[in-house]
């Protein structure tokens, strides 16, 4: 860990992205694992925080908008890259320390064939132009890329040959999706979607099993730390083989489909279609009998479970941001698993939903961090939970 070198990023302060570039890589960690600690004591302690072995170019999904912006002589321009931290303003980064470095080339050649094509950037003001998002992920293990190109209009002059060029400078580009985003919206991407090249989906691997990802489906976006969470989140699991899984908020299954063999049967719960019919496939792609996928709130389905008297023997849960509900929690304690173990991203929520599941009979074990976004603000922690004896 001592040989990684610190780099400064010149953009660090403009973008701001990146809260500790140019720290060493040590410090970042001491200091992460310090302030997740101020937040979810008292609920928890967490002991140690697992580092990566390089800590740079680890996203292996990138994001850049295309906008109109003044500059500073106050002449509408073409701007090409990330939003500065907590705005709307697209400041162009290139070389960017976190980013996958072929989706950075990939973004450099669009920005060029943009440029030859004319195509028109989308002027948040009036409305107007057509290109607002690129959004490419590229396969940890398998180097598959996919390309997403929002567009405000489903209509793309030239498609064929703005897609053969970038493939042609770019052969593992697997897929290129257009999705159209013609809304007044925050929102990267739009509802609808068709396919300029291939099957609108690349193909990954996480511990041995093998995952499809189409473009508005979640995707852990650093797979080297993803298969380091997985594995302690299985190991605290300690299965045997007899249990009944539960992997809720599951995305395209991967908990679940990485614990099958090691369960009797699991079943994973997701809101978002796009994800469960991901999902689908996966569990059919490695040959699972043992797995089912339900397309519902988790809160609501684990409440059904609850009702119907049903048990499960480990529940893992890895919710969004803002933690689990209520209800969720409510419905966990009642189906009375063995184990609850809580995969969080968002150290606030985290703490809450301890705090409640400590009333409702159940406490942390064990906890650890895990890098998974390297020199950012954000962490992501396992939680071991289980039953208080005599409640
Ligand atoms: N466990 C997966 C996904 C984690 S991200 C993985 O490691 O890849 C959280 C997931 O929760 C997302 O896929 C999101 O679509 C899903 N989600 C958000 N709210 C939900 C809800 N109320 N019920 C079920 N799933 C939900």
């Amino acid at each position: 860990m001592s040989e990684i070198k610190a780099i400064t990023c010149p953009w660090r302060k403009k973008c701001g992205g990146c809260t500790t570039i140019g720290q060493p890589y040590q410090l970042t960690l001491d200091t992460k694992l310090k302030k997740l600690n101020e937040t979810v004591r008292p609920a928890a302690k967490v002991d140690e925080i697992v580092g990566m072995e390089d800590p740079y170019h680890y996203r292996n999904k990138v994001h850049w908008c295309f906008a109109m912006q003044n500059n500073a002589y106050n002449e509408r321009v073409h701007v090409a890259g990330i939003y500065a931290a907590g705005t709307h303003k697209v400041i162009s980064v290139s070389n960017c320390l976190i980013e996958n470095e072929e989706a950075d080339a990939i973004l450099k050649d669009i920005v060029q064939i943009a440029r030859k094509y004319k195509m028109p950037y989308f002027d948040e003001d009036t409305g107007l132009g057509l290109l607002r998002h690129v959004v490419i992920r590229t396969g940890h293990k398998t180097g598959q890329i996919m390309v997403v190109l929002v567009l405000s209009d489903r209509e793309m002059p030239g498609k064929k040959n703005f897609v053969d060029l970038l493939r042609k400078k770019h052969p593992n580009i697997e897929t290129v999706v257009i999705n159209v985003n013609d809304q007044k919206t925050n929102m990267v991407l739009g509802e609808r979607e068709t396919n300029a090249y291939g099957r609108g989906f690349i193909e990954d691997e996480l511990c041995g099993k093998r995952f499809r990802i189409s473009s508005r489906s979640f995707y852990q976006v650093n797979s080297e730390m993803t298969e380091k969470l997985y594995g302690t989140a299985i190991e605290w699991a300690n299965l045997t083989g007899h249990e009944k899984v539960v992997d809720a908020y599951c995305g395209i299954g991967t908990i679940g489909i990485c614990t099958a063999d090691k369960a009797k049967s699991v079943i994973g719960c997701e809101l978002n279609p796009d994800a469960c019919k991901d999902a689908d496939v996966n569990v059919k792609r490695n040959g699972l009998k043992n797995v089912r996928i339900v397309n519902e709130d988790a809160g609501r389905f684990l409440s059904e479970m609850a009702d119907e008297h049903e048990k499960a023997d480990v529940i893992f849960l890895d919710p969004p941001r803002s933690g689990s509900t209520e209800e969720f929690l409510d419905a966990a304690a009642a189906v009375s698993p063995g184990r609850i173990i809580y995969i969080s991203c968002g150290p606030e929520s985290l703490a809450r939903d301890l705090k409640y599941l400590k009333k409702k009979g159940y406490t942390p074990r064990k906890a650890k961090a895990f890098d998974m976004f390297p020199f950012t603000d954000h962490v992501e922690t396992v939680v071991l939970m289980s039953r208080i004896e005599g409640k």
